[in-house]
């Protein structure tokens, strides 16, 4: 089994030390994988992939906390909104519209969080400010869904202040927009932090990371 015990032990520690919610991201792992995690305690994981997560879900425990932190596509949210915990990556008004709709089909409010674009990389999903205050306006229409805060993913780069800026930049955000979503519920979680940059995310203010490889190991196709 490649599931690093050991480093998961240290990371949850360090991460519960400072409040911080540690997101296992269990995308192209197998079960085994996920249940060695969960008998050591931890209920969070995340995972990219709808049907993968559908297949996972209806076979692991059922109190797992199930994220979506995947691109979600509009036709898919129906799949998941029976069960899922909490959905970081949503990028559109429209987006968010469907998920409110499924969401009542379920008799449900589910958590979402809106990702915004921060990294240079065009590649990247995510909102600018400008969609953000549009969500804003329009947000009192949808009651079966709660902005419980955003979500980012910086730069693959080696420039550390390159990256640190975006993290900064997010959480200024994150920051501005606490007002307003008072709203919709609460506004608690700042998503961000990755393997390879989480310790960086932490010190300026995230509230959640989500980790993968140096959990289980590098996995065996790109994301
Ligand atoms: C895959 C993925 C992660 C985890 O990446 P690692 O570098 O393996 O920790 C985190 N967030 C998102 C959105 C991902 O797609």
């Amino acid at each position: 089994m490649a599931v690093n015990v050991e480093k998961y032990k240290e990371i949850k520690e360090e991460l519960t030390a400072k409040q911080v919610i540690l997101v296992a991201v269990s995308k192209t792992k197998p079960n085994e994988d996920i249940q060695a995690l969960y008998d050591l305690g931890q209920k969070d994981f995340g995972e990219n992939y709808v049907q993968e997560l559908v297949d996972k879900q209806a076979v692991l425990q059922t109190d797992i906390n199930w994220h979506f932190i995947g691109h979600l596509q509009s036709n898919k949210v129906k799949y998941i909104a029976s069960f899922v915990y909490l959905i970081h990556g949503v990028d559109s008004f429209k987006l968010l519209k469907e998920i409110n709709k499924q969401a009542a089909k379920c008799n449900r409010v589910i958590d979402c969080l809106l990702q915004v674009h921060i990294a240079q990389e065009e590649t990247k999903f995510g909102m600018d400010e400008a969609e953000l205050g549009d969500v804003k306006n329009n947000i009192h229409e949808l009651k079966n869904v709660r902005i419980c805060g955003l979500m980012g993913m910086a730069s693959f780069s080696d420039d550390v202040e390159k990256v640190r800026g975006e993290f900064r930049y997010l959480k200024s955000l994150f920051d501005l927009c606490g007002e307003w979503a008072m709203v919709n519920g609460q506004w608690t979680i700042l998503s961000m932090g990755m393997s390879g940059d989480y310790q960086m995310a932490v010190e300026e203010g995230g509230t959640m990371v989500r980790i993968g490889s140096l959990l289980f190991g590098t996995r065996n196709y790109a994301q």
